[in-house]
């Protein structure tokens, strides 16, 4: 058996270090060594000339100006001549012994010396310093060896195993994106025709809902490398840094072409230029440009280089970054629809031992406005419920808490409410669902209710949507609005008093109807105008902001005071579920058509 040899580069840092010691001693004692200005006695021109005189001087070295010479008594001297052919003459009248050399300059090998030692340690601190850093590349840090380096994380092929089909969903983003795996698969397929491949694709959409994932399914598919980096991680507070950082990563992205740079939140970075107030923002345009300028520079020919970026604000982009041949397509990754939750749900339950009667299409229809990262959560805390609690699966009970904790923050068990608090808080509830329970049939159809404090609502009515809507009749916002209302209108008939409780029940409310007045021509009086807030579209005077509060404000009192009379006439109803639920303290839907006798609209629980 042999031993590998080590050899003395490869040998790693800690032989590198031990080599760079032995030398820079080895260089410092031949420096010493050799130093002869230690016992050189530094004379001016006109001594030397009198030493000359009075022939004390045995042997000079002329080099350049600079002279060397031994005098008869042994000792050592040196200076510096005016002029270099001055004195031969003299010398040799006295019978000095002289030599010359390299009579262009005063070039000394032993002066570079110090010089090369110097550089040698610099060097050697910059490579340790790069060792140290490991060459995974990026990191974090901020060391002023690797400012300019970008922070991108590769990732091998090998290490990527996300495909499409592990991306739930999301259709439309797909088909898009194969397209471009296909470009990356066989560039000259497209080549050959002059066809432009793409060189950015804008990924918009919020967060959780699986830009990064499908960016490294293009990657996985494609079988080919993938960057990834965060628009924030170029910005720095030194100027040019970012713009260093950007031209890196597009240096290392073409070595490894064809291969994906997935720029998470590039509106860190290509937010528009010259928007800031004040200044400093000339090291996030100079970052800016840089990218433009490296997107542009993409050579069509050879291995391509695709950047996917994810915003969740493409309206804020600079403009310059969605021209044609820079970010031109757009891919739109939504919050899933029922279907999407579905498999979304599917896909994160192969994961954990699931109960098989547990239905995940149920599950998916009470999780409306969950993102695919919430869902993946959702799965994941009921199964630390289910195991807290020793169960051999994960059952319809868990998945139902696990909701409601992430919807309204974990359960608390600690707050002790009073018996009067619980009370007025059964009503407020009980307020809420049973004028949700008398809405029209098309309305959201109630789902349960508790008064179990969650975060920080003391108690909780949840209205379950029986399909996906993308359009809401004026009905359907009158039974949201009525519903918001009833919870304070139940306190205020049983009690007689308002709670600061029905403060979030009325932002709710006059959302909407404020929604109906300016965003859908709903209101009465202002007509079929859209009125919108916010986005500086549509700008409104005074006179017209009075209207717009005085017909919120009519709409809201008219629903309040129907609100008011359904549950006065309903009192014995409401009377009999707040007692009810007092006791039980969660009640699902079809417990309370059963309790009032009345027929029950939908299905409403998961199982
Ligand atoms: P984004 O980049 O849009 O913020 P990610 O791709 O990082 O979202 O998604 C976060 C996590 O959510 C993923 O790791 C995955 O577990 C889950 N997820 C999101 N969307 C999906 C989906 N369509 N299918 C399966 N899982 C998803
Ligand atoms: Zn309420």
């Amino acid at each position: 058996m042999t031993k590998p040899k080590k050899s003395f580069l490869n040998g790693g840092p800690r032989n590198l270090l031990v080599g760079t010691l032995v030398l820079l001693g080895f260089i410092f004692v031949l420096h010493t060594l050799t130093d002869r200005n230690r016992t050189i006695q530094p004379i001016t021109y006109s001594q030397f000339l009198n030493l000359i005189e009075k022939d004390e001087v045995k042997r000079v070295h002329v080099s350049g100006q600079e002279v060397h010479g031994i005098l008869k008594n042994n000792s050592r001297f040196e200076t510096t001549i005016a002029n270099k052919s001055a004195d031969w003459q003299l010398l040799r009248e006295h019978g000095v012994e002289f030599s010359i050399d390299n009579p262009n300059g005063a070039f000394n090998i032993w002066y570079l010396l110090p010089l090369l030692s110097l550089f040698i340690t610099a060097w050697a601190l910059w490579y340790f310093i790069r060792q140290s850093r490991g060459s995974g590349g990026g990191g974090g840090g901020n060391n002023i060896f690797t400012m300019g380096k970008s922070r991108a994380r590769l990732f091998m092929p090998s290490s990527i195993n996300v495909k499409f089909d592990d991306v739930a969903g999301v259709m439309e983003a797909k088909e898009e994106l194969k397209d471009v795996v296909d470009y990356l698969k066989n560039p000259e397929k497209y080549q050959r025709l002059g066809a432009k491949i793409p060189r950015g694709v804008l990924l918009v959409g919020s967060p959780g809902n699986g830009k990064t994932m499908l960016a490294r399914a293009v990657a996985g598919e494609a079988n080919c490398p993938f960057f990834s980096v965060s628009g924030s991680d170029f910005i720095e507070v030194f100027v040019g840094v970012g713009a260093a950082r950007v031209r890196d990563l597009f240096q290392q992205a073409r070595k490894n072409a064809p291969c994906i740079i997935f720029i998470d939140e590039i509106d860190a970075v290509g937010r528009q230029r010259g928007s800031g107030l004040g200044g400093g923002h000339d090291e996030r345009e100079q970052t800016l440009n840089q990218m433009l300028a490296e997107m542009d520079g993409f050579q069509t020919t050879g291995g391509s280089v695709i950047v996917l970026a994810a915003t969740n604000r493409p309206d804020v982009l600079d403009s310059a970054l969605l021209r044609p041949g820079r970010f031109d397509r757009r891919v739109d990754v939504p919050y899933p629809d029922l279907k999407s939750r579905d498999q979304i749900l599917q896909v994160h339950a192969k994961a954990v031992k699931m109960d098989p009667e547990v239905d995940l299409q149920k599950v998916a229809r009470g999780t409306p406005g969950f993102s695919g990262a919430d869902l993946a959560n959702l799965i994941n805390e009921a199964a630390i419920i289910a195991s807290k609690e020793d169960k051999e699966s994960i059952g319809i009970d868990d998945l139902e808490e696990a909701r409601d904790k992430i919807l309204l923050g974990k359960e608390v068990k600690s707050i002790i409410l009073t018996d009067e608090d619980r009370k007025v808080t059964s009503f407020h509830e009980s307020g809420h669902a049973l004028i949700r329970l008398m809405m029209p049939e098309d309305s959201d159809p109630l789902h349960k209710v508790t008064i179990i404090p969650r975060g920080r609502a003391l108690g909780v009515t949840h209205a379950m949507p029986e399909r996906e809507k993308y359009t809401r009749t004026k009905e359907e916002m009158v039974a949201n609005i009525m519903s918001a209302l009833g919870g304070r209108a139940a306190e205020e008939l049983v009690f007689n008093k308002a709670t600061t409780g029905a403060y979030s029940d009325f932002q709710a409310a006059s959302s909407i109807v404020r929604d109906m007045v300016c965003n859908y021509g709903m209101g009465s009086d202002l007509g079929q105008v859209i009125y919108a807030q916010g986005q500086g579209d549509y700008v409104y005077s005074q006179k017209t902001a009075e209207r717009i509060d005085a017909e919120v404000q009519r709409i809201m009192d008219e629903c309040y005071a129907n609100t008011m009379q359904l549950l006065k006439d309903n009192r014995d109803k409401l009377d009999l579920l707040a007692e009810t639920l007092l006791d039980k303290e969660t009640m699902y839907a079809e417990e309370i058509y059963e309790l009032l006798g009345i027929e029950p609209r939908v299905q409403h629980r998961f199982s």
